[in-house]
């Protein structure tokens, strides 16, 4: 038979799916795969109940309810002073995965550039390639993830069609600077790109720092496409309602490319995600206070451990050098190592790098769990590592593993 996609053919299972597969295979408690292990507000869920037994169970505009284009219009304007027309500059997508994928489509055609920064989330770079786009890939370096300017306006030319920002940044938990964000709008400037603004970890920013869209940044209103997870905001990551805001031009060839991936997403979460939006600024705050907790919890356990914890200012992830333990192979062993010998499951930080060279000694914890399995979780490293040599050797690869 004839052959099939060649990317999508040749693509291994996402690592959040294969890690998650094997936190139940092994009893394991799940630090890979990054969502909560609490529901969201009770107030957003009463939203999303009641809505469905109103009658209004069939197709929502293809641009998203009214209530959630002007809850995002509003949540624009409070957070950050951007001014937004909720009919025209608002595209509720399922996801900001779906959010990605359609700016991303809305932006390139084939041959152009992309300009991406690694680690990365791992749709990015299939779908650029998907699309017949170019990645051009710049990496920051651990421990600081500072931003190589050099080398990331070396990245850019003439057939530069975006780059990709997502801060604050998974896994490795950096939140991007004004002075970074300057540098990079000069860089659109100079070279007439635009910006695909992956912000789902907006709210979970810790340490007093503020996330900043690019979009705020002088002459970046028409160049970004900035995006938005209910999954993350109101830790109710199966929802999967995401949204788009950009400028007029761009949100219309967007709300084309939505036309074609999904058209619309369930109505009852759209009115709920609504209400989450409009509430008062003490829950969002509130929401970060709380992660940055767990945060401080996670690195001091880790630390304890013995782990080299990287600092982390913002998302739910914290990423950490399991050298010191004493542990003889690379991050996909090491996790799949804690899985079975700890029953504690994390995602090893060379799944969000394409090419090769990448640092294989990290390991990515989420922390946005309940502290006493948090503590639970520490406990069972302590057990396996607490005498350094205990588990030292790694387990062969298995093959899920390998093409992760
Ligand atoms: N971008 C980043 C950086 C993420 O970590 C995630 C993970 N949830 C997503 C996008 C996808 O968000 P959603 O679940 O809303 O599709
Ligand atoms: N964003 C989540 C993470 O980084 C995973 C999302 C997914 O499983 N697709 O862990």
């Amino acid at each position: 038979m004839k052959d099939l996609n060649h990317q999508l053919a040749g693509l291994g299972t996402t690592i959040f799916t294969v890690m998650s597969a094997l936190a139940v295979e092994h009893g394991a408690i799940n630090l890979g795969q990054g969502f909560p292990d609490t529901d969201g507000p009770a107030d957003v869920l009463k939203a999303a109940s009641d809505a469905l037994m109103d009658g209004r169970n069939q197709y929502p505009p293809m641009t998203g309810v009214p209530e959630l284009r002007q809850a995002v219009a509003a949540a624009n304007r409070r957070f950050y002073g951007l001014e937004v027309d909720a009919n025209s500059e608002v595209v509720v997508t399922s996801g900001a995965t779906e959010a990605i994928t359609a700016s991303l489509m809305a932006l390139v055609n084939p041959g152009d550039e992309v300009v991406l920064i690694e680690p990365l989330y791992d749709t990015y770079v299939p779908v650029v390639r998907l699309l017949g786009a170019v990645p051009k890939l710049v990496r920051l370096t651990p421990p600081n993830w500072d931003l190589p300017r050099a080398e990331l306006a070396a990245a850019f030319g003439p057939k530069t069609k975006a780059i990709m920002l997502n801060t604050p940044m998974n896994p490795t938990g950096k939140v991007f600077s004004a002075e970074e964000l300057g540098f990079i709008a000069g860089l659109l400037h100079k070279h007439d790109a635009y910006a695909v603004c992956d912000e789902v970890y907006e709210h979970l920013v810790f340490d007093g720092l503020q996330h900043i869209p690019l979009m705020t940044l002088p002459g970046m209103r028409a160049r970004c496409l900035r995006i938005g997870s209910a999954g993350k905001t109101f830790a109710l990551t199966g929802w999967k309602i995401g949204y788009i805001t950009a400028d007029k031009r761009l949100a219309g060839v967007a709300t084309k490319a939505h036309q074609n991936l999904t058209f619309t997403s369930a109505p009852n979460l759209q009115r709920a995600v609504a209400v989450g939006l409009g509430k008062d600024d003490a829950y969002f705050a509130g929401l970060a206070d709380e992660l940055e907790r767990k945060r401080d919890l996670m690195a001091a356990g880790l630390a304890r451990l013995g782990f080299g914890v990287l600092p982390t200012h913002g998302s739910y992830f914290i990423s950490a050098d399991f050298r010191p333990l004493g542990f003889n192979g690379d991050d996909v062993a090491f996790c799949r190592h804690i899985t079975e010998a700890a029953k504690v499951t994390a995602i090893p930080v060379t799944a969000f790098y394409d090419g090769a060279g990448a640092p294989g000694h990290f390991a990515r914890f989420a922390f946005c769990k309940r502290d006493e399995v948090l503590i639970e979780a520490l406990a069972r490293l302590e057990r396996l590592f607490g005498g350094r040599d205990a588990g030292a050797t790694p387990p062969p690869l298995t093959q899920a593993a390998r093409t992760a």
